[in-house]
């Protein structure tokens, strides 16, 4: 069979991240990246694949079966998923949990109207954790889910710290409290507070001239980011910063804590734990195209979740060799 042709739209982090997963899965293959920049100037990690300007993308109708959108959750997606679901089939990892209904119904209209299948919000949160909490919820339905983040870099929080004036540069990570996952593992199914599940560790360079106590007052007291947790900052040099903080470790766990009869606990937890976000998510992204593909051609239009895809569906393996290897 011929590989499925992949369009990449957008090319930061989860565009390379696309990119790097393509090529681990022979049957897609990446037609061409898409880029609103000068194509010129971007260089991919694989010389020979073209890049384009986004307004190419019209002229390449028919060439192309799914596009993987690789904006941004608070800019871009919520204009490029609509406007590119009219005509095309599209993935994105629209990750703003509030916004999802009124994205869902903005790619719906689209996609019903173009009669294309427009899978939104893949990745790991939302993504792969939404899975297992519909599958925790409806296995055990006496019980209480619980998510933690982290080891992990956020980058909305990293982005809160570099605005505090006095630091030369910052990043934020989030980390489960350990007594709060082992209560949870216990099975005792505990009610937690925002401040007993996760803390907030931050790293600094500070500015020239700034004041270390002045910088962590600011940041510890900060409304909505950081205000509710135990923060720490520490303060380190650019060189440590450079050598120590500079990749975007993320993960994390969906535990599930449910009684099926008085006295019997069943716990079920799912994992993540990973050296990159972004390569992790377009990797989610990726086997999800394969399905988008498979949907359109089955004509499953409209928007579409992960909740709508079967498991089969984003495996390169026949059904009938998944029963035999999977089952
Ligand atoms: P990013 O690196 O900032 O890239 C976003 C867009 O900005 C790119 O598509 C690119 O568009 C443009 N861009 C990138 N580098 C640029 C540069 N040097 N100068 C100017 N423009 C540049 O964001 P990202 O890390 O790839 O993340 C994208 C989104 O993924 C996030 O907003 C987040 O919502 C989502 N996400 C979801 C999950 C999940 O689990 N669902 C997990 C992680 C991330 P052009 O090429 O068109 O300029």
């Amino acid at each position: 069979a011929n590989p499925i042709r992949i369009g990449v739209v957008g090319y930061g982090n989860l565009g390379r991240g696309v990119e790097a997963a393509v090529a681990l899965n022979p049957d897609l293959q990446i037609t061409g990246i898409y880029t609103r920049r000068d194509p010129a100037q971007l260089k991919p990690a694989h010389a020979q694949t073209p890049v384009y300007r986004l307004d190419d993308l019209d002229a390449h109708h028919g060439q192309v079966d799914v596009l993987i959108l690789c904006g941004g959750s608070k800019d871009d997606l919520p204009v490029q998923t609509p406007a590119l679901a009219a005509k095309f089939n599209v993935i994105d990892s629209f990750d703003t949990h509030a916004r999802i209904p009124e994205h869902f119904a903005a790619v719906d209209a689209a996609a019903q109207g173009g009669k294309t299948t427009a899978l939104i919000s893949a990745g790991w949160d939302p993504g792969m954790f939404s899975i297992n909490r519909i599958m925790g919820e409806a296995l055990l339905p006496q019980g209480a889910t619980y998510t933690f983040w982290g080891k992990g870099l956020s980058q909305g929080h990293s982005d809160a710290i570099r605005r505090v004036p006095g630091v030369a540069q910052g990043v934020q990570y989030t980390i489960p409290v350990q007594a709060a996952v082992d209560a949870v593992r216990s099975g005792s199914c505990p009610t937690l507070s925002t401040r007993e599940k996760h803390e907030r560790h931050c790293y600094v360079v500070l500015a020239e001239g700034a004041e270390a106590e002045v910088v962590r007052h600011t940041i510890v007291t900060m409304p909505h980011y950081f205000d509710e947790y135990d923060t720490t900052v520490n303060f380190i040099s650019a060189e440590e910063f450079a050598r120590e903080h500079s990749t975007m470790p993320h993960g994390g766990f969906v535990i599930r804590s449910g009684r099926t009869s008085a006295g019997t606990n069943q716990v079920v937890e799912y994992r993540l734990q990973l050296d990159s976000n972004p390569e992790f998510t377009a990797s989610v992204l990726v086997a999800y195209a394969r399905a988008v593909h498979r949907m359109a051609q089955m004509g499953l239009h409209g928007a579409k979740t992960v909740f709508d895809v079967a498991p089969g569906w984003i495996s390169a393996k026949s059904p009938a060799q998944l029963r035999q290897e999977a089952l």
